[in-house]
């Protein structure tokens, strides 16, 4: 309903000069922006970035580079993917590639090299599991035997909790649902890219891969020492895959309460640039808590036009 109500509000958007008029408008004197991306299909984001124009993308180091020196990044914005889902990934490069656009993927290491995704996983427990009891550290809260309250428990822990609390709490439902069925295993979650893949792109320097953690855990639940090691050894990993320089990191779910002072202190050590997902533009901006628009499969044309207008 929210949704429906959002892309009727955005109507208006749907004409090209009605967008140019409100970028004029709204953001005369502002900045460039950063856009953020998940999974979604290739034909969908080759139609949101070509809605945007007259802007057109340009590379994160870039952008970062000429806001750095006060030059103008009106009509500018930089394209980043999260997370290394291989079919994303791979589809969307294309994209980049047949249109000539920069584009920055961020990768969680520990994904890469065979684990899943926390987020992939409570996706498997929403779609697979069915009779369960709680754990017993949970099991009090009678409303998480609806599974609806349980997803959502599960996925508020995420955005906060380090992964020891994090894993106790999915893995038992993970298995809960093995000893319920036959075959519903991990090899249904989402693939990674590989590293041969990541290499062979890199190759292009349209590309980018930078660093997303090691193991897609909440910065602001890790200690100072977890931090470097999320921070510095996905950096090593990357660079040692690719031959590039990493010097951007993005924080795991990017949220206000995932992020806290200590985990932009470390990154601002080993990184040139950090990005969250709190929406913004680049405006008087700390570079290690960099604003970005986040687009989804389901933004019409004119609701992106909305957003990134309204941001
Ligand atoms: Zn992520």
């Amino acid at each position: 309903m929210i949704r429906l109500f959002k892309n009727f509000a955005s109507l208006p958007y749907y004409s090209k000069s009605i967008f140019n008029i409100s970028e004029n408008l709204f953001h005369k004197f502002s900045g460039g922006y950063i856009l953020s991306f998940h999974d979604l299909l290739p034909q969908t984001f080759e139609a949101q970035i070509n809605s945007l124009k007259p802007s057109e993308p340009i590379s994160l180091d870039e952008l970062i580079q000429r806001y750095k020196l006060g030059k103008s990044i009106k009509n500018c914005f930089a394209i980043t993917f999260d997370d290394g889902v291989e079919k994303t990934v791979l589809d969307n490069w294309n994209i980049c590639k047949k249109n000539n656009w920069p584009v920055t993927f961020y990768l969680p290491t520990d994904y890469l090299n065979g684990e899943n995704l926390p987020y992939h996983k409570i996706q498997f427990i929403s779609k697979y599991l069915e009779k369960y009891e709680l754990s017993e550290k949970i099991k009090d809260n009678k409303k998480l035997l609806i599974k609806k309250n349980l997803v959502k428990y599960l996925t508020d822990l995420l955005y906060v909790e380090n992964s020891q609390i994090v894993n106790e709490n999915i893995n038992y439902f993970l298995k809960v649902i093995s000893n319920n069925s036959f075959q519903k295993n991990k090899n249904i979650m989402p693939k990674a890219i590989s590293w041969a893949q990541v290499k062979d792109i890199s190759k292009n320097l349209l590309s980018s891969f930078q660093s997303h953690s090691l193991s897609h855990t909440a910065c602001s639940s890790l200690t100072e020492s977890e931090l470097k090691n999320e921070m510095l050894s996905s950096k090593r990993i990357i660079e040692d895959s690719t031959g590039r320089k990493v010097n951007s990191f993005c924080y795991p779910y990017g949220s206000k309460k995932s992020i806290n002072e200590l985990s932009i202190n470390v990154a601002s050590k080993y990184f040139d640039t950090a990005t969250t997902l709190i929406r913004g533009r680049l405006k008087n901006t700390n570079l290690h808590y960099l604003p970005r628009i986040d687009l989804y499969e389901e933004n019409t044309i004119s609701f992106v036009r909305l957003k990134v207008s309204l941001s």
